[in-house]
């Protein structure tokens, strides 16, 4: 194995620990950045330390934000009445995209898995049932994944909330099955938020 004088090999370890990034790209990254200017590597250096000491999840719906409550969440003219239940705060921004829903989130961070020991309370849906308690929401927009974990994770949820009274709903199956709701395009996921059905 080559060896890289120690910085440089500490910059390509650390880079290769980033999700999709291999040695090669990690490797081509460093190297980049050892030719960008001071200014610049400085200001990604510091961006980084930046969202990661200002960053939080909201305490009322769990979303990534840099202020508590988040941007959404303070937001009242959104509709306080309907709340949509995701997955990540990646599936919150796909959403935003579509410029469609204008209610209020909730997200989970995970689904359901009993297969690999996540259950109803490793993820943050104890605090979703809090939020329901005296409030005004009359609809909850199921818009987990569609695949076993989603759909597990789905019913579960629609089980719990609607002896109460509230209507439960989930998005139609437009995404394809085993697919992820952030990388669905615009019109599917509007598709899929239109032609959502009530369990
Ligand atoms: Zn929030």
């Amino acid at each position: 194995m080559r060896q890289y004088p120690r910085p440089l090999g500490k910059l390509i370890n650390e880079l290769s620990k980033l999700p999709g990034v291999g040695g090669k790209t990690a490797q081509r990254l460093a190297f980049h950045i050892l030719s960008m200017e001071d200014k610049e590597a400085e200001a990604l250096a510091h961006s980084i330390l930046e969202a990661k000491q200002t960053m939080r999840y909201c305490s009322v719906c769990g979303n990534l934000t840099d202020q508590d409550p988040c941007s959404i969440c303070e937001d009242k003219t959104r509709r306080q009445d309907v709340i949509c239940v995701v997955e990540s705060p990646r599936d919150v921004m796909a959403m935003e995209r579509i410029k469609e829903f204008d209610g209020l989130y909730h997200v989970l961070h995970g689904a359901i898995s009993p297969m690999d020991g996540v259950g109803p309370e490793d993820i943050n849906l104890k605090q979703l049932i809090v939020r329901l308690q005296d409030s005004d929401v009359k609809e909850i927009i199921l818009a987990t994944n569609p695949n076993i974990e989603g759909e597990a994770t789905a019913m579960y949820i629609a089980r719990l909330i609607k002896p109460s009274g509230i209507k439960v709903s989930r998005i139609a199956n437009g995404i394809p099955v085993g697919g992820d709701l952030e990388y669905a395009d615009e019109v599917t996921l509007l598709k899929a938020m239109e032609g959502r059905r009530e369990l």
